[in-house]
This record gives C-alpha cells, structure tokens and sequence, in this order.
C-alpha cells in the first residue's frame, strides 16, 4: 500500500502517518516518487484505508495489487527517466528512458588502461551513451580473469572522462559498493548478484543509478521485488536489464526473453534495457537480437565491445567487433522512428572537417554572449500541446526543455528571429503528402534563419473524438490538410464526412474537446488525445505505415554566424538544404546538376516550385549529402553561384537516416 503525502505536508502529520501505520503492524519505508513524497507501507498490518485517506497530510491512499509497490505502474504512471552522470566536469549527463534509445557499450572487462582508452573511443565514435566494463568480474571457474579491482575502476573512470561518457560497472559485494561509490557513474548489479538481498539494500542506500540485471533463472515478479529492494532503500533511479534466462536451450548462451519487455513495461514505470551480448553469447547473432528489442519496446541496450574480440581475457565470442557495433548503431537508428524513439546521441569533439558552410558554428542561443542549453530560453512549436511538433522538439530538446507554442509556423520563424525563443522546429516534408511549402516559402522570406538540424518522426494517426462517439455519429472531421492527405484511403471510406482543416492536428483535437461534440472528430496523435482527454476512436488510419515527416531545427543566423543548440552537438555537418532558380535556356539545370554529379555529390531530394508572380517559372529546392573530404564543398557553392538565380544557402547540418 502506497500513502501519497500532500504537497508541503508538516512534520507534525508526517509523524502522525507513521505512527498510525506501525501502530497497525506495517512497516514502512518513506521515498519520493517524481514529484510525490509517499510512504509504502508493507507487512500483515490491516487499515481501514477511508480512516487512512482522512489523516490531515493525506493526499490518497493506493492499495495496489502487486507485491512490489515502488516499482509498479499502478503507483506511478508516467515513464521514469534515469539521469546518469552529469555531476563530474568531464561526464555528460546521459538519460534512460521515455522516448529516447541509449545505447551502453564497451567491453565486458578493463583489462588495461590502453585497452578501455582504446574501446571508450571506438564506442563513442560509433554513438554509445554509456561505457560499461567489469572491474570486479564474478566468473563461473575461480581460475578465470577475475578483473582488475580498483585499479580497473580507475583506468574507466579515465576513459569515461576522456570521451566525455559516464561509466556503468558491476559492483560484487556491499564493502566495495562503498569503495566505488564516488568513482562510478552508475552501478551494475549483475545476474548472479540479483537476490542479494544485503547487496541489494547497501547499493539502494547509497542514492546512485543502478542497473540491475534479470538474475538468470528469477521470474519477472522476483526481478521486480528485487527492484523493490533498491527503491525502498533509498535510490530512486533502477533501470532493469533483461540479459537472457536460462532454459532446456543450450544453442545460445541463455535464452533473450523479448516478451518480458513489453511485459515489464506494462507493469513497472521503469526503463528496461536489455543486453543482448549476455543473452545469445554469439557475436554474429548479437545485433539482430538488439535489434528485436528496440522493436520490442527496450529503452536501450547494453552491447559488449571489444577491439580485439579474439584476444578478450572473457566474453571474447560475444564481444563485437568496433565495425559491427557501428552497424549496429546505424540499424538503430534507422529503426527508432519505427517505435516512435529516437536513438539518444551526446555531442562528440568537433573533428574540423566541413564547417557549417563557411559560418562559423556559434554555440549560443539568440544573441547573447554566453552558452546557453535550452534550459534557459524555450523552443518554438507551432500548434497546441500534443501536436507531431512538439514530440519532435521533445525528442531534440528532451521532455522537460522549455517550449514555446505557436500560433502558426510564420509566429515560429518570428520567435526565433526576434530571439525570444532560441531555435524552432518545423515540419518541411512528408513522406506520404510531400512537401509544406509554406515552411519553405517562409525560408526564403527570412534569410536570417537557418537550418541546423534535423529529425525524421514516425507519424501514427488517429481518429479522436468524444467519449460518446462512435465512426457512425461523426460529421465533420477536422486536421491538419496534411493530416487529411496522409489519411487519404480512410477518408475516402466515408465520403459524407465534412473535412474541416485547422492550424494543426492538435489545434483540431483541442476544439473538440472545448465543444464535446460527437459527430466532430480529429485527425491526429494518441498524444494530442491523452492530453485533452478524447477517445482513440481509430489507431494508425494513416495510408501508409512507412509514414514519416522530416521536421527540421531553426535558429537565427548573425552575421555570418549561425548559432547551434548545445543539445545538437558539434558533429560535422553531412546534409546541406539549397533553394536556387535557374536561367530559362537549354540546359541551365543540368548544368547545375553536373557540378554536383562531377563532384560526386549525392541529390537526396530536388523539387520544383512555382515562384509566385512569375508564372511557369520554378524554384528548385535541393538536399544533398556534403562530401567528407575538406574544401570540396564550399568550391561546390561557389560554382553553383555562378550558374544560378537567386541561390540561397539554407542551412549545413547533421542529417537523420
Ligand atoms: C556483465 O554485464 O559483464 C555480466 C557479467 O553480465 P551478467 O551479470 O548479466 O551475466
Ligand atoms: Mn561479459
């Protein structure tokens, strides 16, 4: 049973919930949950839960029906976030959890401080969050590699800093919990550890991150208890980590229990990430089993690395080698917008190479002198809460950045301009309704803004509307007119329906909660729906699964200069956005598009446009792939230059896949 105190509850109550609760032969443990204080209270005590609910500092009383409390769904609904790191000058601070994929890596054990250096930089490179190792290594034979102790530790601690990366390691007993309590990141508690209790108890106390593996023949309930142990002693960050269970299969190392994530994360509010290296035991089949969990709903993965697999003092057979890990990010990658994430990357060093197209890369938002993150100024969305574009800016900024709501993507381009918000984020195109042109005819009516970013989101449709409504009380339909293009095939299974279109798919959910009307009903998110408390009335109506909008990050440019938020990291650009007119004589476009294909310059989109007031004349807007190779393609623009009209340079940035 769960007690949520009230907000600013007294001491005085405080104490009087506590007596009233031991007094009836509970025991409890006090813990803040999000923004709650509560106390669960556990045992064979019996209460008259009304009594309970009418003490002065009770906010509710929550029976639940789980025998772990702190770790269940019914106590806490919304996702836990896991913040990792941060604290030391050198390590960022790496979240799991919510709608991002973090992804740890390196090797299963510090063999030496060239060997974690060497890793630490191979994964990174390759977009690991996190760098695992074992310092203390609990191994089957007593004559095997049993770590480096301390001095492991320490040779991480140094490759973490170097990259800029917290650490996770495993932690054998409760005396070493304490030893490694200021150098480590985040704890590891690993499958054989999983039931000990004391460990269990020692490592929750001491408030830091803890991952904590499945144990190798525990049941989800006891995998959760376990949980239980670590949040009721005093850490309110546990990830859970599947790592393979053992069964009659004996082709794989354990068995990878895929249908325990979805599963986990229905009961618990806590991340589950899962080791896929532990769980097969076989390089060649560690990546597609990572892969089945991201598709299966995992926050992330934990991946074994090494340099050298075939020279590992342990787990060498399972470790990847650096090239198959970075395929494996690339899958990744390619694979979250399917499950609606998007993999988590932290900025790498700036390695030179292309700059943003000869402006200077600002780290600072609007004009003001110093860094700023997105804590400070918000970024700008158009449409209501609930709208693509605010989980798109989400998913860049993260879930609690502050965010700015437009009534229109042009008051987007003025926020961003005038400085009150410190980037935008707008959608440019579609893959199932193309382009919105609007965004691009705004482009080239503010050259001062720039594109810095970009971010592909799966877009789910559906049908939302009043509690009472059903598909044979609805009228009128209102959307986005890009929400009624992409839900085409559906609407045209309902010709009656009036379409209505509006700013945005939020923008239409929130009117028909405003007006509780059953025959209105809105194209747009689950998102948009919970949020204004409507109904799913239909999941994914959209024509085509494989529906995606490409959103692209706005800021101003000065000068010159265009300024980048932190959060988008300092990698080269490798995606450059162009509008240009050409000439009206024979050949004028392909003699643009010669310099490109002479270059080796890879197209990725090119589009023409009327150019408004000059009829049957066309703009052409192009995205190609910057080559790596330095200087080639500021020389590329310059040429281009010369063989076009009007030639605006929109933006160099980092390219989603
Ligand atoms: C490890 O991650 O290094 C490890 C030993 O894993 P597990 O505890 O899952 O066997
Ligand atoms: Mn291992």
């Amino acid at each position: 049973m769960i007690v949520v105190l009230s907000k600013g509850v007294s001491v005085h109550d405080k104490e009087m919930v506590r007596i009233y609760l031991k007094d009836r032969g509970f025991s409890i443990r006090e813990q803040s949950l999000g923004e709650d204080e509560i106390i669960g209270a556990s045992g064979k005590g019996t209460v008259d839960i009304r009594e309970l609910s009418l003490l002065p500092g009770v906010e509710r009383v929550a029976a639940t029906s789980k025998p772990y409390e702190l770790a269940s769904r019914e106590t806490k609904a919304e996702d836990t976030i896991v913040s990792i790191g941060g604290a030391a000058q050198s390590s960022g601070l790496v979240k799991i959890g919510g709608s991002r994929i973090s992804v740890i890596a390196g090797p299963c054990a510090v063999e030496s401080r060239e060997q974690i250096m060497e890793t630490a930089a191979m994964v990174r490179e390759s977009g690991a969050v996190i760098l695992r190792g074992g310092a203390f290594k609990p191994r089957t034979s007593p004559y095997a590699f049993q770590g480096l102790g301390m001095k492991g530790l320490e040779y991480m601690k140094a490759a973490g800093e170097a990259q800029g990366m917290p650490i996770v390691t495993e932690v054998v007993s409760p005396e070493l919990a304490v030893q490694m309590k200021d150098i480590t990141d985040m704890f590891q508690i690993g499958a054989r550890n999983m039931q000990n209790y004391e460990l269990l108890k020692k490592v929750g106390a001491l408030g830091k991150p803890v991952l904590l593996k499945r144990g190798p023949s525990a049941t989800i309930e006891e995998w959760l208890l376990s949980a239980e142990y670590l949040l009721a002693s005093g850490t309110q960050d546990v990830v859970l980590c599947e790592r393979g269970i053992r069964t009659f299969e004996t082709y794989t190392r354990n068995t990878l229990d895929i249908s325990a994530i979805p599963v986990v994360k229905a009961l618990s509010h806590l991340p589950v990430i899962v080791d896929p290296s532990h769980a097969v035991g076989i390089r060649a089949k560690v990546s597609s089993a990572g892969l089945a969990a991201i598709a299966a709903g995992a926050d992330g993965l934990t991946i074994e690395v090494h340099p050298r697999p075939d020279e590992a003092l342990s787990d060498g057979p399972q470790s990847l080698y650096p090239e198959q890990f970075e395929r494996l990010m690339r899958d990744i990658e390619a694979l979250a917008p399917v499950v609606g994430k998007e993999l988590l990357r932290t900025p790498l060093p700036s390695h030179g190479g292309c700059a943003r197209h000869t402006e200077e890369v600002l780290v600072q938002a609007g004009d003001g002198t110093e860094a700023k993150e997105p804590g400070d100024t918000p970024a700008a969305f158009s449409g209501e809460s609930g709208a693509f574009a605010e989980q798109a800016l989400m998913r860049v900024f993260g879930e609690e950045a502050p965010r700015l709501r437009c009534p229109s993507f042009r008051a987007v381009f003025d926020a961003v301009l005038d400085g009150s918000a410190m980037a935008g984020i707008v959608p440019v195109e579609n893959s199932l309704a193309g382009s919105v042109h609007e965004n691009y005819d705004l482009f080239l009516r503010y050259p001062d803004i720039a594109i810095v970013g970009e971010l592909k989101l799966r877009i789910v449709h559906c049908l939302i509307g009043d509690e009472k409504a059903d598909l044979d009380t609805i009228k009128i339909v209102r959307s986005h007119p890009q929400g009624f293009a992409q839900c085409r095939d559906f609407l045209d299974k309902y010709p009656l329906w009036q379409l209505e279109a509006c700013n945005d798919t939020a923008t239409a959910v929130a009117s028909i909660a405003r007006e509780g009307a059953t025959k209105v009903a809105a194209i747009a998110g689950e998102a948009a729906a919970k949020i204004h408390g409507l109904k799913v009335l239909k999941m994914g109506i959209e024509t085509n699964p494989l529906n995606y909008t490409r959103f692209v990050i706005i800021t101003r440019r000065i000068g010159e200069k265009v300024s980048v938020p932190p959060s988008l990291g300092s990698e080269s650009p490798n995606k450059a956005s162009l509008v240009f007119s050409v000439p009206d004589t024979p050949g004028s476009l392909f003699a643009c598009l010669k310099i490109l294909s002479e270059r080796g310059i890879n197209l990725s989109k090119l589009e023409s446009r009327p150019i408004q007031g000059q009829p049957w004349r066309y703009l052409f807007y192009v995205d190609v792939n910057i080559p790596g190779s330095e200087g080639t393609f500021d020389t590329v623009i310059e040429e281009l230059k010369t063989k076009t009209e009007d030639f605006r340079f929109l933006g160099a940035y980092r390219g989603s896949l």
